[in-house]
């Protein structure tokens, strides 16, 4: 087949904040970009980030980078690796002033300064008070910070390709990633975009699972591309849970409601997070607050006809708080609810919500690989940012308000090294020693397109869903893990023997969904799989069977390779870049 090919110095695949800072930085220091979206870059996820981003300013609190590091370390549970923690801590206050620069509209106090509430986790003096460290514009940060960036690459002149669907990376027969095929949605055709540099920029995976947070395309795409190009995926075990998800639902409430004063209550009207956190109560990390929940329900204390979930109060905070404070909860609220929460508590339930595991990544963004004796040596031309990546900053839970910052720190910094790649690798490798994998990614095609019988991608997608939701949630054993990998690789089997529903009027929307299936039932394989191998309780990852965390054994990140399902692991970075570093030891609230 004879595919047109468009050539740039960078690819960069997704148009959220960590692709769209990435390619800022690139095109304005002159780099032709070709910046790939299945969706219309303003729609990409980010876009739904609501309580805000962290940085130490010290605007509302007293407070400084080394404070929110400490707590960033505390909050992975001590997985996380403490120069990239470091790192990003460091950068957090000066890239908030340079977003604000750009044209975020970040909400003020009454001394004009930018507005700063407090999140979960976040503490003064390393564990001392209560911080308030997240930058917020109102209850819509993404939603300001995603449009600033899409128009700042507007006049940037970094070229879009809006609604093309990235199918797989091309690589050479040595390893260099030479650039992606793509599909356009619009018309079905194929292209093949050809760069000296590739950046993943994808999101996250929270379709994995049936209630979710998560907008209907995280469906992992540039992790399973990851895995089928034989890289492996780092620690996928540890998914977060949002505490406050609408029961039944899954839309989120902001953790910004219990940091502007809301609390959450039992069936029996009590404030139960004293019982599990007595000094951070509600604002204690969201696996805590999440399993607090989830054990309340089950032991009977739920709320409502079924005590099925609890109840997440603010009527007390005043209807003029609400409103300029959280009006799109409050919006979300009547509109999915019939509810005011100025005057009613909302129904809420844990919910899943980020993934901390990802694409294997140093700090500059480069996806690294263990080699022989070596723990990481890096992908040429292979980069990636954000939700997809791990690189790792959160380690095993995420603290509220350390996305968005993730995102634009390194997504900057991957950037920045991209320009030094090129600076060195001024040509464009030949494509025909990429023949291999372009042909691998057309016969994925190839196989929808004949397969006339079996069952249907919606069916196959809702039945993994609820798998992953039953079989690796809140609470995880070996038993329930082990019949999830059995249960995962079933649905893998069906899915090889699906079909598009009518082959005279497919969509190819249709043809999207299939696509993106087959990516969520490798994301969904690699979660399973290094879920039932991590024998410990490790921030999101909550075994029953071994409730304590083992620093002896599992102080390490797992690898998970597609190919026999196979995990390998490497250590934790507990070396900072500069300071002492922080020694694990027992995690309270
Ligand atoms: C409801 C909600 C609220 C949140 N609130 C906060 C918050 O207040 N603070 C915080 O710090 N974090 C928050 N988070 C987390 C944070 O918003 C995300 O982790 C972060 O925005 C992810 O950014 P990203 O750039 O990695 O990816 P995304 O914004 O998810 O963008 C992914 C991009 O990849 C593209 N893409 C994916 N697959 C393909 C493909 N195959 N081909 C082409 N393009 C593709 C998509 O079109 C999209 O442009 C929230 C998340 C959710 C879901």
């Amino acid at each position: 087949m004879n595919l047109e090919c468009r050539k740039f110095d960078a690819l960069v695949i997704g148009a959220g904040g960590g692709g769209l800072r990435a390619a800022l930085q690139l095109s304005q220091a002159d780099a032709s970009v070709a910046v790939v979206s299945k969706v219309f870059p303003t729609r990409s996820h980010t876009v739904a980030a609501q309580g805000g981003m962290n940085a130490a300013l010290a605007n509302v609190s007293p407070d400084n980078w080394h404070w929110h590091m400490y707590d960033t370390v505390k909050g992975s549970d001590y997985l996380g690796d403490q120069d990239a923690i470091e790192y990003m801590c460091r950068a957090a206050s000066h890239l908030v002033i340079e977003l604000e620069h750009q044209g975020v509209p970040f909400s003020r106090l009454d001394n004009g300064k930018i507005y700063q509430r407090p999140f979960g986790g976040q503490s003064q003096n390393f564990g001392g008070a209560q911080a308030a460290r997240t930058c917020a514009a109102a209850d819509r940060t993404g939603h300001a910070i995603l449009h600033t960036l899409y128009q700042q690459n507007i006049q940037a002149r970094t070229h879009f390709f809006d609604e093309y669907f990235a199918i797989d990376l091309l690589m050479d027969k040595d390893g260099f990633v030479l650039g992606a095929l793509v599909l356009r949605i619009e018309t079905g055709e194929l292209l093949i975009i050809e760069a000296k540099t590739t950046l993943l920029a994808t999101g996250g995976v929270g379709r994995l699972f049936r209630t979710n947070t998560n907008a209907r395309i995280n469906t992992g795409d540039g992790m399973a591309m990851v895995l089928r190009a034989g890289i492996p995926l780092q620690d996928m075990e540890f998914f977060q849970f949002h505490p406050t998800g609408i029961a039944g639902k899954g839309m989120l409430i902001t953790e910004g409601v219990r940091g502007e004063g809301g609390y959450l209550l039992n069936g029996d009207g009590e404030r139960f997070m004293e019982r599990y956190a007595p000094n951070a109560k509600d604002l204690a990390s969201r696996d805590v607050v999440s399993r607090a929940i989830a054990v309340e329900v089950r032991e009977g204390r739920g709320c409502g006809p079924d005590k099925d979930h609890v109840m997440l109060k603010l009527d007390h905070l005043g209807s003029e708080i609400i409103k300029k404070r959280l009006p799109g909860i409050r919006d979300t609220c009547i509109t999915f609810l019939h509810i005011d929460p100025v005057e009613q508590p909302i129904p809420v339930f844990p919910t899943a919500h980020y993934t901390m595991g990802g694409i294997p990544t140093n700090r500059y963004g480069q996806v690294v690989v263990p080699v022989k004796q070596s723990p990481e040596e890096p992908i040429p031309g292979l980069y990636a940012v954000g939700e997809c990546a791990c690189v790792s900053v959160h380690g095993a839970n995420r603290l509220g308000g350390n996305s968005l910052l993730d995102i634009v720190v390194f997504g900057r910094a991957a950037g920045n090294h991209i320009i030094e790649f090129l600076r060195e690798n001024r040509y464009h490798r030949p494509m025909q020693n990429a023949q291999d994998s372009i042909d691998r990614a057309l016969a994925r095609l190839a196989r929808w397109e004949q397969r006339r019988e079996g069952e249907t991608v919606d069916e196959l997608r809702k039945e993994l869903q609820k798998t992953m939701e039953f079989y690796c949630g809140v609470f995880r054993t070996r038993d329930v893990l082990e019949q999830g990998v059995k249960k995962m690789l079933e649905i893998e089997q069906r899915v090889a023997q699906a079909t598009l529903r009518d082959h005279s009027q497919v969509f190819n929307t249709a043809r999207i969904e299939a696509l993106e299936l087959e990516n969520l039932v490798d994301t969904g394989l690699a979660t399973v799989v290094s879920a039932l191998a991590r024998e410990e309780s490790r921030g999101a990852h909550s075994r029953e069977d071994f409730p304590e965390r083992d620093d002896q054994r599992w102080l390490k990140h797992s690898l998970y390779y597609q190919e026999q399902n196979r995990l390998d692991y490497k250590p934790v970075r507990i070396k900072p870049l500069t300071v002492e570093s922080f020694p694990p030891k027992p995690r309270v609230y």
